[in-house]
């Protein structure tokens, strides 16, 4: 604790003051992994002292330009713009003594990326783990209502944790299959077919955080004790419609936004019975579920079920070609309207999840001219909303800085790269792009927010996971939860940081740890290592973009 506060205060003296070290006063932040060829690629340089003259990429070279002001830890920053560098190679952006880390420019700059992602979800595998190489949890669950045996077993251990949340599940099954990734859309998609035994009951979660009771051990080595035994069978909570939990509740409505986001994930397995009927149930009990909270008050508060439901009609009309479906999703798709998180400086844990409606793409070709009219405004309406904020700052972030604020990050990349794939209208490209670059390293930390990636560069690579924590095993390819403001961070409780490498870059806007204990920050999801999975799938690799 004495440690943490040294460095804040250090952090926090003036920039004014005389800056005695020879270097480094300033950084040059980049998109550690690579740029495509024809991608925007705007460098950031940012100095504790103004800077003038000129910078180079290769043969390429401009003028730093104008100073876009203090942000963050930093009183000086500079945009750098080298666009027009499209040869492929290895580069470093180069001003005077100030250097970037090296990054690619080349058709193939990412190409290693997305089996890093799949290689992070196979690691976090339920019942039989390829990594682990045997079986375990085999015991999923225990009805917490009925107390009956529920067959549960399989799908993926929602973080560093080791229970299994629905409410992301779902997700990941769909986008992995929209990505491409059947097999291990497959894996998930196995238990995403049980948790709907009959027509009336769905799952919303595997386990609690009775979970994150000490000690923390690897997933095959779990001895939590949901009473049943040490590392017996574990709490299946069935999604009741009613706010749920023994101590602290949550605040569910329905089961519309689960049912209808399994629905659609089931429709892209082709399992079409149990689509359609996860589609009626959907129906039938409008609203929300949300996650069980059982020890602590947090839990995933999942507010919003009309994007859920237009996208369970819409993959059912991909599917079956069913007139009335079509007519539904259009429906629910003027109730969904656009994205209710973007241009909020805060919001709820998971309250917009998910935070792209993807449903309103996948209606688009299938819509008339008038209802294309309105998803290509719905999109465009939350995109502006957050540019409006982005240009406040350098490093043009204009998401929230709340809890896995890497997911809106990428939702607004991937909302971008979706709006001008259904319009051709090209004025959200350079957004697109500079968001991904902010995953990539093109942040105040200059770290790129996926364990790992790029190897040997600038990159997460003490996250919050217990298998790296105990035994070495590094989760490459985990997206982490990424930065938060800096009064979310003090209101969590940590065990001590430790010294932190990164301390001159934290300031009261945001802050980012890569340490162990930081789990605020640094523990890595699979939901967004999903969501970053598809914009790549998406992003357009040549021509137009
Ligand atoms: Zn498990």
């Amino acid at each position: 604790m004495h440690t943490r506060l040294l460095l804040t205060l250090i952090a926090a003296l003036p920039a004014a003051a005389p800056d005695t070290r020879p270097a480094p006063w300033a950084w040059i932040r980049v998109n550690n992994v690579g740029y495509l060829p024809q991608d925007p690629k705007i460098a950031v340089l940012s100095s504790r002292t103004p800077l003038s003259g000129r910078f180079e990429v290769g043969d390429f070279s401009a003028d730093v330009g104008p100073d876009c002001g203090p942000w963050g830890p930093f009183e000086h920053n500079y945009r750098l713009d080298f666009t027009a560098q499209q040869t492929p190679g290895t580069y470093r952006v180069v001003c005077g003594e100030i250097v970037s880390p090296p990054f690619s420019i080349g058709p193939d700059a990412w190409r290693e990326v997305p089996g890093r992602l799949l290689d992070f979800m196979r690691l976090q595998r339920c019942g039989d783990n390829p990594v682990v190489g045997r079986p375990f949890h085999r015991q999923d669950g225990i009805d917490t209502v009925t107390g009956r045996r529920v067959d549960l077993v399989g799908g993926w251990h929602d973080a560093a944790d080791r229970l299994k949340h629905m409410i992301t599940t779902t997700w990941c099954v769909a986008v992995l299959f929209l990505a491409g990734a059947d097999d291990e859309a497959r894996h998930g998609a196995a238990l995403v077919r049980k948790i709907h035994p009959d027509p009336d009951t769905i799952y919303v979660q595997i386990g609690d955080d009775r979970d994150h009771l000490p000690p923390a051990t690897l997933w095959h080595d779990d001895q939590s004790d949901y009473g049943w035994g040490k590392g017996g069978p574990r709490a299946a909570w069935p999604a009741t419609g009613r706010p749920e939990g023994p101590k602290y509740r949550n605040a569910s409505s329905g089961v519309a936004s689960l049912a209808g986001r399994a629905a659609a994930a089931m429709a892209l397995a082709g399992d079409l019975p149990t689509a359609r009927s996860l589609y009626e149930l959907a129906l039938r009990r409008p609203g929300c579920a949300m996650s069980v909270p059982v020890r602590a008050p947090h839990y995933y508060g999942e507010s919003t079920w009309h994007d859920d439901v237009e996208w369970a009609a819409v993959e059912l009309f991909i599917a079956t070609g069913r007139q009335r479906d079509l007519q539904d999703a259009v429906r629910f798709a003027l109730e969904a309207g656009d994205n209710p998180w973007m241009g909020l400086d805060r919001h709820g844990h998971y309250e917009f999840f998910p935070y792209v409606n993807l449903a309103h793409w996948r209606l688009y070709p299938h819509a008339d001219p008038q209802t294309r009219d309105r998803l290509a405004h719905f999109y465009r309406a939350g995109l502006e909303r957050v540019v409006r904020r982005a240009e406040q700052n350098p490093y043009r972030l204009g998401t929230p800085l709340v809890w896995c604020s890497t997911n809106n990050v990428i939702a607004l990349a991937t909302q971008a790269v979706l709006y001008e794939r259904m319009t051709g209208d090209r004025r959200f490209r350079t957004v697109a792009a500079e968001a991904r670059d902010w995953i990539f390293g093109r942040n105040p930390w200059g770290v790129s927010m996926v364990i790992g990636v790029p190897a040997g560069g600038p990159c997460a690579s003490k996250p919050h996971h217990m298998f790296h924590r105990l035994a070495g095993i590094l989760p490459v390819g985990g997206l982490v939860d990424g930065p938060v403001s800096k009064d979310i961070n003090d209101s969590l409780k940590f065990d001590d940081f430790g010294d932190d490498p990164l301390a001159e870059f934290q300031s009261q806007v945001a802050v980012y740890h890569d340490c162990y204990a930081d789990f605020s920050t640094n523990e890595p999801i699979i939901d967004g290592t999903v969501s970053l999975l598809f914009l790549l799938h998406v992003w357009p690799s040549a021509g137009s973009f």
